[in-house]
């Protein structure tokens, strides 16, 4: 059955991703070499309780934490912890809320003081796959060709995406049928409909597809130790167009100031 939502629940799913949106920044001010990982997930608590809201992903099938925080070769899933930030980490920085009984989900790739130009390049390319997906989620399109438009973007970059996590699609529940991959065949897959809301998130690594996760249950990394980037945003489903929810805005004043 298609997964669709109305009107009103759409806005109820914007409150919640723009309030992910304006975590991410809250976060972001704090991004610089000497800061703990804690540390930021106790900026990104505190401020979503201060909206009325709560952290999505704090006891979410035992996560420990308000924030995911995936540091270099760490795909998604990072625990924060006393680890402290250091010049040319790459960070990823996924958060999630809930308010009014749904979900937001949004993540961003900082860089911490100057990377690497590969570093750089994995961060610039990861989101702009994630531009060139949003284009696709439009009524009539098959989910395939959303996918296609992210693996082919990366791939002409020799960077791959990662299989075995993908997207979803998101509501009263984090994860809701359908799957978003990053990968995939145009012309197939799951027809869009407008109303379906989905977080598109492509995961990308700077060498080979291949991951594994860590005896803690979560961690999950590249196999071949090299970098990997992360970036997530909500659309509604349009008929000409998407209804992106969330916002890297928020996040990228932060950083323009920063600069
Ligand atoms: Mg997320
Ligand atoms: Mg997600």
């Amino acid at each position: 059955m298609d997964n669709i939502k109305t009107d009103g629940e759409i806005e109820i799913m914007r409150e919640n991703a723009l309030l992910v949106s304006r975590t991410l920044a809250e976060v972001a001010k704090y991004i610089e070499p000497g800061v703990s990982t804690r540390k930021l997930d106790e900026v990104a608590e505190k401020y979503i309780r201060d909206h009325n809201a709560e952290p999505g992903f704090l006891g979410y099938k035992g996560f420990p934490n308000t924030l995911c925080i995936s540091l270099n070769n760490v795909v998604v899933h990072g625990i924060p912890s006393d680890y402290i930030l250091r010049e040319g980490d790459i960070v990823s920085v996924d958060c999630g809320t809930k308010m009014k009984g749904f979900y937001g989900d949004s993540a961003y790739t900082f860089a911490v003081g100057r990377v690497s130009p590969e570093a750089e390049k994995l961060m610039k390319e990861t989101k702009e796959s994630l531009y060139k997906g949003i284009e696709q989620a439009v009524e009539g399109n098959r989910m395939g060709n959303l996918s296609y438009a992210i693996q082919s973007h990366v791939e002409q970059f020799g960077f791959s995406v990662v299989r075995e996590m993908v997207g979803h699609a998101i509501g009263r529940k984090m994860h809701e049928r359908p799957d978003v991959p990053n990968y995939g065949r145009k012309g197939r897959g799951p027809y869009l409909r407008s109303g379906m809301v989905i977080c598109i998130e492509p995961m990308i690594n700077l060498g080979k597809k291949e991951i594994f996760q860590e005896r803690d249950g979560w961690t999950v990394k590249t196999a071949d130790g090299s970098l990997s980037a992360h970036y997530e945003l909500t659309v509604a489903v349009g008929k000409d167009k998407a209804d992106v929810l969330s916002t890297f805005e928020f996040v990228e004043n932060v950083l323009n100031k920063k600069s």
